[in-house]
């Protein structure tokens, strides 16, 4: 049950990430006690489908003793093993081996990190030091698109573009630079497909125009936008940037930390997208949640040249947890059961829910509805023509997170009234209902609410 006293050493001690610190103290800790397959129970026991699979990353669902037997076995064998001084342990190899053979195109080299963030910071490292033995050390701009999500590392959160992961930490740094999204429910060219990718590829063109050509060293684009509010883009618009980056001579790395493992039905969204990019960027699905662990896929002509560039000389970037091998163990059966039957039965999971929602566009406060297989977003507005966002002083996510919770829902809230789903791949059908049923519930209840309109 509930206890008084976690709430008060919650609150004294345990910082929570992105939260408000004042708002926490004053609401308190909710503490999880257990979960299975789709559904999680809090301390007071009440029972919730998680239909955000944690933080989009418990895909194979909770408790799966397939993976605790994995992770038991590896720990007792070799609990820990460094991947430094030419050391390593099979299972890392292994994966390593398992993922490239599965990732799209040339994108063979593939290094383990902790979790995304790092992911995409080891990126940026390594696309400095490719220019440098490429012999332009000058290329050190780099560009990523506006609401997209690159993490909270010092230098990633730079290419997060919100505002809430710089304000007040000296972040975007000068050579961080955005492009508009390509955000279809709100873009100022409309939302027919063609027009808003020829604008995203105007806008890349002009951005690197006025960087400088020369100075330019990347391009960043998650394939769908996840943290910004689930934005999914035309079809096409991953290629058609993939394929500019390329006439630009700059490289493009496809940030798969939420698309990666089964979230849109493969498991790399780049292969829906039928691009290979130079890096690509991933975590979450990759353990599932069980235990952290990231990876950075690497195109062999840039490892290549890292290799070559490096020559005796060790390249200087490494963690103490890289390629840890319990989570290697970890991660290699949460790939057998991808392909055996999860992917599968996500992807069926992912067309109920996509209908689901869509029945949902006859709500009143339902703007719009989008996503991809198991990753979907409905964005809420009090005025459907005008497309008219709840009132932020009502603060409208943290009371329909809420009323979600109490009819037995977990749910993502963005601060403009997005609600966000991401449920795990294990879905059965009767779950994904009772997720649309007890989001109409939640909607219908905030209707009556009077602040929120
Ligand atoms: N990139 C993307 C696209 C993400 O969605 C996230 C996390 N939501 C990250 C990077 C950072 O990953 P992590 O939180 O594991 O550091």
């Amino acid at each position: 049950m509930y206890s008084n006293s976690l709430i008060e050493l919650d609150r004294a001690h345990l910082i929570h990430p992105v939260a408000s610190y004042r708002g926490h103290e004053k609401l308190g800790v909710r503490v999880l006690a257990s979960a299975k397959g789709a559904t999680v129970t809090d301390a007071s026991g009440r029972q919730l489908i998680d239909g955000f699979a944690g933080l989009w990353c418990v895909n194979a669902g909770y408790g799966q003793e397939t993976i605790v037997e994995a992770a038991a076995k590896q720990m007792r064998e070799l609990s820990y093993a460094t991947a430094y001084f030419g050391l390593g342990s099979e299972p890392a190899i292994r994966l390593a081996s398992e993922l490239a053979e599965r990732a799209p195109g040339n994108l063979n080299h593939v290094y383990f990190t902790l979790g995304g963030s790092d992911a995409v910071d080891s990126t940026i490292r390594f696309i400095r030091y490719y220019w440098t033995a490429r012999g332009e050390p000058q290329r050190d701009q780099f560009i990523s698109v506006e609401q997209g999500y690159h993490g909270s590392s010092t230098v990633g959160a730079g290419l997060t573009a919100l505002p809430a992961f710089h304000t007040g930490f000296g972040i975007p740094f000068d050579w961080q630079h955005k492009i508009p999204s390509h955000y279809a429910y709100r873009n100022p060219v409309g939302d027919d497909p063609q027009a808003i990718i020829a604008a995203s590829l105007t806008a890349l063109r002009r951005k690197v125009e006025e960087i400088g050509p020369e100075r330019v060293a990347a391009f960043y684009a998650e394939p769908i936008q996840g943290s910004g509010g689930v934005l999914v883009p035309p079809r096409g618009w991953m290629k058609a940037m993939r394929e500019l980056c390329r006439d630009l001579g700059i490289l493009f790395v496809a940030d798969e930390v939420i698309t990666g493992f089964g979230r849109t039905g493969p498991l790399f969204a780049s292969t829906e997208n039928e691009i290979v990019p130079d890096f690509i960027t991933t975590a979450k699905g990759l353990t599932s949640g069980y235990v952290p662990m990231g990876a950075v896929f690497m195109a062999d002509h840039i490892y290549q040249t890292i290799a070559d560039g490096a020559g005796a000389s060790a390249v200087g970037h490494g963690y103490t947890y890289s390629a840890h091998p319990v989570s290697a163990a970890v991660g290699l059966e949460v790939l057998r059961l991808y392909e055996n039957g999860l992917l599968e039965n996500g992807v069926k999971a992912g067309a109920r829910l996509m209908e689901g929602l869509g029945s949902l566009r006859d709500h009143p406060l339902v703007g719009d509805v989008r996503g991809r297989g198991m990753l979907a977003a409905i964005e809420l507005v009090v005025d459907k023509a005008q497309k008219t966002p709840l009132p932020a002083a009502a603060e409208p996510a943290r009371r329909i997170f809420d009323r979600a919770w109490e009819n037995g829902l977990v749910i993502r809230a963005f601060a403009n009234g997005v609600l966000g789903y991401a449920p795990p791949l294990c879905c059965s059908e009767t779950e994904i209902d009772a997720i649309i049923e007890r989001t109409r519930q939640s909607l219908d209840e905030t209707l009556e609410d009077p602040d929120v309109r």
